[in-house]
C-alpha cells in the first residue's frame, strides 16, 4: 500500500470540504448568536432526552459533514441552555465574542501543547506579553508584571478555582520553608497541621475546596454588616489561632463575591497579612474585568499588598472560556516548590523565558493567549470599557425598576452587573416567585441565601442585552409576582 492509498483510506475531509464545513458553521454561528433572543432560554427536555436521538454505536462508515450540520438543531440545540441570550440572568456571565471564537479556531489549528518555551515559543511569549497588557489595563502595580524585569508575571489558568489552589500551594511552600528554618526539629506533617488559611464566609466554595485539596485548615470568617471582610475581623481570628499554636499562612480576599457581589477590604487585609507574613491572594473572578474602568479601581485599593491576583476575562471581558488570568509576584514558590524535571521536558533555553508547566497543575496547556490578543486588538480597551459600563448601567436600570415597585426590596447595593432583590416578605414567598419566573420559561434566574434570607439574583450576562431586554425581564418578574399574590389569595 502506498502512502497515498493509506491517506485516502482515513482522511475523509480534505481542505476543500473543511472550508465548506467551516463556512457553513460560521454562517450557522452568526445566525445562532444574532437571533439567540428568540430561543427558549432553558430547554424543556428531560434527563436522558439525548440518547434516543442517536444511534447505539459510532458509525462504521464516514458520514458527510452536511449530515452532522443537519443534526445540530435536533440533537444539540434542543438541549442547550442559552447562556448568551439576554433572557439568561443566572450565575455570573460567561464571555463570548466573534474575535475570541475565531482565535479558538486558530488555536485548534496550531494545536500545540505549550508546556515549555521550546514546545511552542509563540504560545509562551504571547501569553507573557498579553498578561502584561492586561495587567496594565487593570492598573495592577508593576510589581506583578513581567515587564518590570523581575521574576513576577502573569499566567493563564483554566479557572479561578485552579488559580486559588495554585496560590495556596505557593503560600504553603513559602510558609513551610520559613517555619523549617525557624524550627529545624519540626516534621513536615507537624508544620502542615499547624497551618491555617482564611477567607470571607461569602468567598466562593472553590476557596474552601482549595484548603481541602491542599490539606490545610481554612477558616471561613463572618464578614461585617456589609458582607465585607475587614482587617480587624482577620486580625482577631489570626491572633486567636496564633495563641492556640497555629500558624496563619494564606488569606483569600474576594472582590465581587458570588452570591451578592460584595467587596473585601484588600487594603486593611493587606496590612494584617504584612504584619504576620501571610500570603494574600485576591480572587476577583467576575468583578476584576471592571477594573479596566478607572472609576471602579477604588474597590481594589491596597492591591499592591497582595502576593497574587486573579480574575476571569472569560467571565466578563468577552474572551470565551477558558481564560483565567493569574499574576504572581513571586512565582518561584510555585515554580521551584513543585519542579519535576524529566529529561524529555528539558531544553537549552531554560530560565530565559517561563516554562509555564511549572506555574500550573496540569502539564498540558492550549494556546489561549491568542483569544486575548484577538479580543484586545479587535475591541480596543475603549470598547471593552463600554461593554462593562453598559452592563453596569443595565443593572442600575433593573434596580430602578425594582425599587419603584413598593412590593420589592433590594438585598444588596448594586455595584456591578448583578441585582440582588426580593419581594418584601418571607423566604417561601420568594421561593414561589422564583419558581413562577423560571416556570414561565421566558427568563432564567438563580437564587441565593445569606444569613437565612433568600433572594433572587439577576445578572446581566449577554453582550446582546439592551434596555428593552431589561424591561422585558422586569415585566416577567412583575407578572410572576402577580401570579404569586393571586395564588396566595385563592
Ligand atoms: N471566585 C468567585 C468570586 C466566583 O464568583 C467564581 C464563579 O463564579 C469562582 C471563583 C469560580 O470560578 P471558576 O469557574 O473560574 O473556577
Amino acid at each position: 500500500m502506498t502512502t497515498q492509498d493509506s491517506k485516502l483510506q482515513f482522511d475523509t475531509m480534505d481542505a476543500g470540504d473543511f472550508k465548506d464545513f467551516a463556512k457553513a458553521m460560521t454562517d450557522y454561528i452568526a445566525e445562532y448568536l444574532e437571533n439567540i433572543r428568540d430561543r427558549q432560554v432553558v430547554p424543556s427536555v428531560k434527563p436522558g432526552y439525548l440518547r434516543p436521538l442517536l444511534p447505539d454505536q459510532a458509525p462504521e462508515k464516514p458520514e458527510p459533514w452536511t449530515a452532522v450540520m443537519a443534526d445540530i438543531e435536533r440533537v444539540v440545540m434542543s438541549g442547550v441552555t442559552h447562556w448568551h441570550s439576554p433572557r439568561f440572568h443566572a450565575y455570573f456571565p460567561t464571555a463570548n465574542s466573534y474575535p475570541s471564537i475565531v482565535a479558538d479556531m486558530l488555536s485548534g489549528a496550531i494545536a500545540c501543547i505549550g508546556f515549555t518555551w521550546i514546545a511552542s515559543p509563540a504560545c509562551t511569549e504571547l501569553e507573557v506579553v498579553m498578561l502584561d497588557w492586561l495587567g496594565q489595563m487593570l492598573g495592577l502595580p508593576d510589581e506583578f508584571l513581567a515587564r518590570s524585569g523581575g521574576e513576577a508575571g502573569g499566567v493563564i489558568q483554566g479557572t479561578a478555582s485552579e488559580a486559588t489552589l495554585v496560590a495556596l500551594l505557593g503560600a504553603k511552600a513559602q510558609a513551610m520553608q520559613r517555619i523549617k528554618e525557624d524550627h529545624p526539629d519540626w516534621t513536615d506533617s507537624e508544620i502542615v497541621s499547624k497551618l491555617v488559611g482564611y477567607c470571607n464566609k461569602q468567598a466562593h466554595s472553590s476557596v474552601e475546596r482549595a484548603g481541602l485539596l491542599g490539606g490545610v485548615k481554612l477558616r471561613l470568617l463572618k464578614p461585617d454588616a456589609k458582607r465585607c471582610l475587614r482587617g480587624d475581623i482577620l486580625r482577631t481570628a489570626m491572633e486567636e489561632d496564633i495563641s492556640k499554636g497555629l500558624i496563619p499562612f494564606y488569606v483569600v480576599a474576594t472582590l465581587g463575591t458570588t452570591s451578592s457581589c460584595t467587596f473585601d477590604d484588600v487594603d486593611e487585609i493587606g496590612d494584617v497579612c504584612q504584619v504576620h507574613n501571610v500570603w494574600l491572594h485576591v480572587d476577583a473572578a467576575y468583578a476584576g474585568s471592571a477594573f479596566i474602568c478607572p472609576e471602579f479601581r477604588y474597590l481594589m485599593k491596597g492591591i499592591h499588598k497582595a502576593d497574587s491576583f486573579n480574575f476571569n476575562p472569560h467571565k466578563w471581558m468577552l474572551v470565551n472560556f477558558d481564560c483565567s488570568a493569574l499574576w504572581l509576584k513571586k512565582p518561584r514558590w510555585i515554580v521551584d516548590a513543585f519542579n519535576v524535571d524529566p529529561l524529555y521536558l528539558k531544553h537549552d533555553q531554560q530560565g530565559s523565558a517561563p516554562d509555564y508547566r511549572h506555574w500550573q497543575i496540569p502539564l498540558g496547556r492550549r494556546f489561549r493567549a491568542l483569544k486575548l490578543w484577538f479580543v484586545l486588538r479587535l475591541y480596543g480597551v475603549e470598547n471593552l470599557q463600554k461593554h462593562i459600563r453598559k452592563h453596569v448601567a443595565l443593572a442600575h436600570l433593573f434596580e430602578k425598576l425594582c425599587i419603584s415597585d413598593e412590593r420589592f426590596e433590594l438585598f444588596e447595593e448594586v455595584t456591578m452587573g448583578l441585582v440582588c432583590f426580593r419581594l418584601k416578605g418571607s423566604n417561601e414567598l420568594n421561593e414561589e416567585l422564583l419558581r413562577r419566573i423560571n416556570g414561565r420559561g421566558k427568563i432564567h434566574l438563580v437564587p441565593s441565601k445569606i444569613d437565612d434570607v433568600y433572594f433572587l439574583r439577576l445578572a446581566i450576562c449577554s453582550r446582546f442585552t439592551e434596555e428593552s431586554d431589561i424591561h422585558f425581564s422586569w415585566d416577567e418578574v412583575k407578572a410572576s409576582a402577580e401570579e404569586v399574590f393571586k395564588s396566595y389569595k385563592e
